[in-house]
């Protein structure tokens, strides 16, 4: 059996930033509107939960995390917007795209601007500044899609294939 002993160091690393945040939200709670705190708390105790589940897949060999709709069905029925990348100066960066999930404050998935024909980067590009949501293509599928609040053509914009692991663990 051949770990992925990258992936488990780095979602060990992810994890141990997560607790970090929990504690420091917990505690810096006055800083917060209190649900909203509460709320973040309780994201927060969710993706260390996910961790822990996925660590332990990845310790019995299981294969590591996929880009793209492994992430969007974490954020399942989220709100995701666009935002452009930006480098260390602050300046903003056109050929990098974030999608940024404003229910948990937290980056959902990057996608650069690699060549010509790249297609996601197009079609994430052509709803920006909308409201986006991940809805998988019916009950249990195994598809999930990007779809737009704001666009009523090309309202599902974006589908693609969740690991079949993905909700076993
Ligand atoms: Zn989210
Ligand atoms: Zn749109």
């Amino acid at each position: 059996m051949v770990l992925d002993n990258e992936e488990i160091k780095l979602s060990e690393k992810l994890q141990k930033m997560y607790q970090e945040f929990l504690i420091y939200v917990e505690q810096e709670n006055v800083e917060f509107d209190r649900n909203e705190s509460k709320k973040l708390e309780l994201k927060l105790e969710e993706k260390i939960q996910w961790l822990n589940r996925y660590l332990i897949h990845l310790e019995k060999g299981g294969k590591r995390i996929q880009a793209g709709p492994d992430y969007w069905v974490q954020h399942e029925n989220h709100k995701l917007i666009v935002e452009y990348g930006e480098d260390e100066q602050g300046n903003i960066k056109k050929d990098i795209l974030f999608l940024w999930c404003e229910t948990c404050s937290d980056i959902v998935s990057s996608h650069t601007k690699k060549s010509y024909e790249n297609q996601d980067f197009e079609k994430i590009n052509n709803h920006f500044g909308h409201e986006i949501n991940p809805v998988r293509k019916g009950q249990n599928s195994k598809t999930i899609c990007l779809t737009c609040n704001n666009c009523q053509k090309n309202k599902v914009f974006l589908c693609s294939d969740i690991s079949d692991w993905f909700d076993e663990i």
